[in-house]
Formats: C-alpha cells, sequence, structure tokens
C-alpha cells in the first residue's frame, strides 16, 4: 500500500532520556542528577514551546544552554563551551530503542523506502544515526535545519515529499510525538502510525497506535 515510511528519530528509533544524559555529563564534565534535572525540564519546556510555534528549533537550540547556564549559576561565560561541548557530544549518542534493527531490517526486506524525518541538526543526527549502526537503512534523512521548516509545519513534509518524489498518499509517518508527527503529517496528507512508546494512552481512536516498534510490521 505504501511505497515509503517517514520515521522520527529521537523517541522513536534512539532512546532521548539516556542520549540527553550522556550529552550532558559529557558537557558539563561531571554527573549531577540535580542539574541534569534543570536542564532536562528546561529545554523539555522550550521544545514544547517550539511544538506550539513560539519558537523555532534553531532558536531552542540557542536558547537552552543560556537558560541552563544561567539558572545553574555557571555564569554566561559558560554558555557557548557548554553549548558547543553539548552538541559535539550529542552528535555521538546512539542509544537505541528496543526491537529498532529489526524493524528496520523488516521493512527494508518488505521492499519500503525508508526516510528518516526529525527536528534538529542534519549533521548530528546522521552521525547519531551511523553511530548507532542503522544510518545505511536510509535513502535519505530529512532533518528540520536542512529542510528549512520544523515539524509539525505542513512545508516539512512537502518538501520532503518533493525530495523523494512521492505523494502523500504513498507515505506512511511513524513517530512518538502527537504533535510534530501525527498531526504534522495528516494536516499534509500522510496516514501515521502514533507510537505511543511510554504508553501514555494519548492516542485517538481514529489514528493508527503502537507500543512498540516492532508491532508496526504487523500494519505494512
Ligand atoms: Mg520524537
Amino acid at each position: 500500500m505504501y511505497k515509503a515510511i517517514f520515521i522520527d528519530i529521537d523517541d522513536t528509533l534512539l532512546d532521548y532520556v539516556p542520549c540527553c544524559r550522556e550529552a550532558f555529563d559529557a558537557a558539563l564534565g561531571r554527573e549531577s542528577d540535580e542539574l541534569f534535572q534543570l536542564f532536562f525540564d528546561i529545554s523539555g519546556r522550550l521544545f514544547s514551546e517550539a511544538k506550539r510555534g513560539l519558537h523555532t528549533i534553531a532558536e531552542v537550540m540557542e536558547l537552552y544552554p543560556a537558560e541552563f547556564c544561567e539558572k545553574a549559576g555557571l555564569g554566561s561565560e559558560a554558555v557557548e563551551p557548554f553549548k558547543h561541548a553539548f552538541r559535539a557530544a550529542w552528535g555521538t549518542t546512539h542509544t537505541l530503542v528496543p526491537g529498532t534493527i529489526e524493524t528496520l531490517e523488516a521493512l527494508r526486506a518488505k521492499g519500503y523506502r525508508l526516510f528518516a524525518a526529525s527536528n534538529s541538526f542534519g549533521h548530528l543526527q546522521r552521525s547519531r544515526l551511523q553511530h548507532a549502526g542503522i544510518l545505511a537503512y536510509f535513502e535519505d534523512t530529512y532533518i528540520s535545519m536542512d529542510i528549512g521548516y520544523d515539524k509539525p509545519d505542513v512545508r516539512f513534509y512537502e518538501e520532503a515529499l518533493r525530495r523523494c518524489g512521492l505523494q502523500p498518499n504513498e507515505v506512511l509517518m511513524v513517530g512518538d510525538s502527537m504533535t510534530t508527527d501525527i498531526q504534522g503529517a495528516k494536516a499534509a496528507g500522510l496516514d501515521t502510525c502514533f507510537f505511543d512508546r511510554r504508553g501514555e494512552g494519548t492516542a485517538k481512536e481514529d489514528i493508527l497506535t503502537i507500543t512498540s516498534l516492532p508491532e508496526l510490521l504487523k500494519y505494512v
């Protein structure tokens, strides 16, 4: 039925929290549960605000290191070194969500064209997929900073479709965010599959929902 599958990266293929913790510890130069929680809360709030259109992802990437360094009392001179150290470390973080490799392997075996679709820096996301050993499964990667628009903007999906030469009804979008992945892709005319990773049960009855990646193989 579908010719291709677009797949979100964070909290769909790669486990966001351990990746974030690893990069945070590297950037801070030590382990601190308290400071990590502060960082996680700040970045989480800003990314949520971005989903509501209050910031671009590019803006969030600048805002959260600055707000964290200020609230952690590290001083303004710490912002740039922290930001660069975090990004450098982030580019190698690659903790896989369980079932990722077997699912990608099976989807390729079924003949689907696979594309990663993520809000972030292109070079960092490709580096992470490479470190995780899964970059080669993807024909191309559609990452917001390269595409020029952030999910859930329909223009992200329109540009991705233009690049792979497919119609909306030929592609299934899979992701863990009801906003960026599901609502955005639906608005662009794609069918969607909500990955309810944490069993939050936020799915609507009319949205195809899976609770593990291999479950996707039952539907495609
Ligand atoms: Mg995600």
